[in-house]
């Protein structure tokens, strides 16, 4: 008995409905059951049509991820025998479609000799997000049913299409605004005696074909720079026009081999598996019951604060927003409601929508406010001193049961949850600027932190749409303490000889959006520097001016005062050399009596990479991040990583471990080296057995 696929009968007509949820994801067992089941109608003489369906939710959301990488995934039958079963089935198959039909789910369907579907069914090949073409003759068989623009939208663009705007093509025969078992039943009735027709007997005929696919061609090229994948969706697509049946199946074959094992793919899929897990905490079971959250307070309608409103806003939560003076609320309203208004403008958001979120906000100056809240983030400076102060009064109004989360950037959430008689309801709730758009959010687990409160603060970030990652308590948590030792190797080559412009263009070469200098200057310089100079003061020791200090000291703060790294003409953001830093950078090499030397792009990227990896591997051995991959999420949605590199983790997996523990002994073996460059034990002994962080 195969319990994924469950047959039933109405007059000659079997009905195969899917049932492997939550997506019908075309994993071994359902695979199994389609092939029986469409055995066993063959064989009975009592049926003469079959209908094949899924949930209401989903017809099949193609392959079953939770397959990947296990030995089940390469057991028989693969999909491509599966869709040979259906497509020879001597007896006619009609898909019943709703909800999502999305990869192998939309092959399984175009293999069907009919397709009937919800008006609202979203039926899609999305491969080529993760570096993929579809493998299971998709390209082969959409441009014949839907033509070759929208197949090459569809299979290039990776987005799912509404069955309503396919109404009309052959893809299907029929689209319904509900009851599609029964459409796909009478559709089967009907054609039961004529002769069957197969999707891979049609012909593309279409004039424009050769036009269509040079254009899609010079779009791709100019757009997909990192990425192999969605040039060979399109050249998938040209072997459909061009070659018969068995050719284009063949090229399409080839093409989905070769990208599979290509660094691009692998990083993307790498990605994928990562942003899952990252939602999964090891000790935190998956039953743990959450609290409520119906309303929030944010404290601090700063930078950060105004972002975090939105955020809730956003998602239908009301915000009591509190500022210590009208002044501050107001400027902090007026940015959050002239970002709705750019929304706006741009037609992104209508204005009864930006009225109702704003209508969400109740402005307030005093704590009493906030007496019935469900959770409080706190953005205010970044001064333990504030922090005290502001989650002492916190501790005092808010009810029992509320969470109290912090949003800071460096400092120690055990002690601010010492400032309060609760802290097993205190966590950290890390933001990434601009708070409204970055789609990371840092969620650190203090001392105290209860489990029910680290998994409502999961069950909220996915609410709010953020990729949660559980960080631990450490200077910097995962991204900014990381961020320190990129920043640090950056500064080190322009002691040694390198200019900003290098250093900048080598890690933009990598595929960064932008090199350290570059982001310098538009972040602020003067914010590095506070803090460097409040650690000075809290070790006791002078502050050792680098470059970064010089520069502010000259009042360079970077684009907000016209000059940083680079100098700015007015109203530009385009950086631009400046003869003033070469100066700077000259006499702090002399004062350090250096000569300066070449430095090649590849060592850019070396140092500069191999210190987020090495500071990665120490914080994975201190248990900061639960593992790799989640400090890969950290950096590919928080910092602007690469996708196509997968993360710097995944990146030195992909160079290999031993490689990099060579160039880390290299750099730490110079004279003077900084001590930082050893290689963390981790990194050392997975590297000496040959694993990697993967
Ligand atoms: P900001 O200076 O823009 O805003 C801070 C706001 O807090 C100001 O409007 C101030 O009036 C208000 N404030 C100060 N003391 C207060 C008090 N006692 N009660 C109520 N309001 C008070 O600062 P920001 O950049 O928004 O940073 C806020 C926090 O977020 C800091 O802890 C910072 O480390 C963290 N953070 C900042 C960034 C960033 O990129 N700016 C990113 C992540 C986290």
């Amino acid at each position: 008995m195969n319990t994924a696929v469950h047959t039933r009968t109405q007059g000659s007509v079997a009905i195969l409905s899917m049932d492997n949820p939550p997506v019908n994801g075309l994993g071994l067992a359902l695979r199994s059951g389609i092939v029986a089941a469409i055995d066993a109608a063959q064989s009975d003489p009592a049926i003469r049509a079959i209908v094949l369906t899924g949930s209401d939710s989903a017809f099949s959301g193609g392959a079953d991820v939770r397959e990947f990488g296990t030995p089940k995934s390469g057991i028989a039958p693969n999909l491509l025998a599966v869709l040979a079963a259906v497509e020879e089935s001597a007896k006619p198959v009609v898909a019943a479609i709703s909800g999502n039909c999305l990869g192998g789910g939309l092959e399984l369907a175009m293999a069907c000799h009919y397709r009937v579907a919800h008006a609202k069914a979203a039926l899609g090949l999305p491969e080529v997000k993760l570096g993929l073409i579809p493998g299971a003759s998709g390209t082969q068989r959409l441009p014949r049913l839907v033509g070759v623009e929208t197949a090459l939208n569809m299979v290039v663009g990776g987005a799912p299409v509404a069955a309503a705007k396919l109404a009309g093509t052959a893809l299907l025969d029929a689209v319904v605004e509900d009851g599609v078992v029964y459409a796909a039943i009478a559709l089967a009735e009907e054609v039961a005696d004529r002769p069957i027709p197969q999707v891979r007997a049609r012909r593309i005929t279409e004039a424009n074909a050769e036009a269509f696919i040079a254009f899609a061609r010079n779009m791709v090229a100019a757009t997909a720079k990192h990425f192999p994948a969605p040039l060979k969706c399109v050249e998938a697509i040209a072997a459909a026009v061009k070659l018969p049946w068995d050719q284009g199946l063949a090229a399409e074959r080839e093409i989905f081999l070769a990208l599979m094992q290509s660094p691009q793919s692998r990083a993307l899929r790498h990605i994928f598996a990562a942003e899952r897990a990252a939602s999964k905490l090891p000790d935190l079971p998956a039953d743990t019951a959450l609290r409520s959250i119906a309303s929030v307070g944010v404290i601090g309608a700063g930078t950060m604060g105004g972002g975090i409103t939105m955020n809730f806003i956003n998602a239908g939560l009301p915000v009591v927003l509190l500022e210590t003076s009208q002044a501050a609320l107001d400027k902090g309203l007026a940015t959050i409601a002239r970002n709705y208004e750019s929304s706006v403008k741009k037609g992104k958001l209508k204005p009864e929508q930006r009225d109702q979120r704003l209508g969400l906000i109740t402005p307030a100056l005093e704590y009493a406010a906030l007496a019935k809240v469900d959770l409080v983030v706190e953005a205010v400076f970044e001064s333990i001193d504030v922090k005290e102060t502001v989650f002492r009064q916190l501790d005092a109004v808010l009810k029992p049961g509320a969470i109290l989360a912090s949003n800071t950037s460096y400092l120690d959430l055990n002690r601010i949850a010492g400032f309060t008689r609760r802290p097993a309801d205190v966590v950290g709730l890390h933001f990434f600027s601009p708070a409204n758009v970055m789609r990371l959010l840092e969620i650190v687990r203090g001392e105290a932190t209860a489990p029910d409160v680290l998994a409502t603060s999961m069950a909220l970030a996915k609410k709010i749409k953020k990729i949660a990652v559980v960080a631990g308590v450490c200077d910097g948590f995962i991204g900014n303490r990381m961020l320190a030792r990129y920043g640090a190797a950056a500064s080190g080559l322009i002691d040694v000889g390198a200019t900003p412009q290098a250093v900048d263009s080598a890690l933009q070469g990598f595929g960064l959006a932008m090199g350290p200098f570059r982001m310098g200057d538009l972040a602020g310089l003067d914010i590095g520097w506070a803090t460097r100079k409040r650690r000075a003061a809290e070790s006791g020791q002078a502050l050792k001016p680098g470059v970064a200090d010089r520069l502010c000291e000259a009042g360079r703060f970077g684009q907000k005062t016209g000059s940083g790294w680079y100098r700015y003409e007015a109203g530009k953001r385009e950086p631009i050399a400046d003869p003033a830093t070469d100066a700077i950078i000259a006499a702090q090499r002399q004062a350090l009596g250096i000569t300066p030397r070449q430095v090649s792009a590849e060592e850019v990227v070396q140092r500069c990479i191999y210190a987020l990896v090495n500071e990665g591997a120490r914080i994975l051995a201190e248990g900061i991040a639960a593992r790799a991959s989640d400090i890969d999420v950290v950096y590919l949605n928080g910092y602007g990583f690469p996708q196509h590199r997968g993360g710097p983790m995944r990146y030195a997996d992909e160079v290999g471990l031993a490689n990099v523990l060579r160039a880390l002994r290299r750099f730490a073996a110079e004279p003077g080296a900084d001590p930082s460059w050893q290689p963390a034990p981790l990194l050392l002994s997975l590297a000496e057995a040959g694993k990697s962080f993967t």
